[in-house]
Order: structure tokens, then C-alpha cells, then sequence
């Protein structure tokens, strides 16, 4: 996948990250020390419980799971695997990915996805 496109996604991404933690930091300091800088960090295991369900409180599940989301998709740009569904390791196109900048799957994997969380 060419540089131009993943810059331009990154981007988006770290945007898109920006917007939710400012939103946190609004309702409240401590989270500024979590979110100084805005770089991908293998996130395992590093927010407590504690800190996850207070963010949980501020941010709602959706903005939560497009947090963890979109930290993932940076992730996965560091790892120069962006771009490629993590199931089965096709091309997600351009467009999706347009649409959808932390899109990790592909259509149809994301389909068979759905269907299982139903
Ligand atoms: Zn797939």
C-alpha cells in the first residue's frame, strides 16, 4: 500500500483520536498524563480497569470502542500491516478504508462478524 495513503490516514486516525481525547481531558485533568502523547503504544494491559471504566463513564461504549479501535489501526500503521484484514489477511480496499479509517477487516469478514455478535 503506497505512503501517500497511509500518511493520509494516519492522519485521519490521529484526528479522529484527538476529538475523543479531548473530550476526556475535558471532563477531567487526570486523563491528560494518559494521553500526552498521541503516539501508538502496544496499549496491553496498560490502562487499569479502573481507568477504562472511568473512561467507559465519560466517553459511552461507542466512543470507547472506536477509541481502542483507532489506537489499534495506528498500531498496525507502525507495524506497516495496515491495510490488510487481520482475519484473512486480504487488501481491504481503499475506499473502506476511506469510509472507515480503523477498519481491521475486511467486508466480509466484518459481515461474518456481525452476524456471530447477533
Ligand atoms: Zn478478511
Amino acid at each position: 500500500m503506497e505512503a501517500a495513503f497511509i500518511q493520509k490516514m494516519k492522519e485521519l486516525l490521529l484526528s479522529m483520536k484527538q476529538e475523543i481525547v479531548d473530550k476526556l481531558i475535558a471532563s477531567d485533568e487526570e486523563f491528560r498524563s494518559l494521553f500526552e502523547e498521541l503516539e501508538p503504544r502496544d496499549q496491553a494491559d496498560e490502562a487499569s480497569d479502573d481507568t477504562d471504566r472511568r473512561m467507559l463513564d465519560v466517553l459511552g461504549i461507542q466512543d470507547m470502542k472506536r477509541l481502542k479501535a483507532i489506537d489499534n489501526a495506528l498500531i498496525r500503521i507502525e507495524q506497516n500491516r495496515y491495510g490488510s484484514c487481520v482475519k484473512c489477511g486480504k487488501k481491504i480496499p481503499h475506499e473502506r478504508l476511506e469510509a472507515l479509517p480503523y477498519a481491521v477487516l475486511c467486508i466480509d469478514c466484518q459481515r461474518v462478524d456481525e452476524r456471530k455478535n447477533r
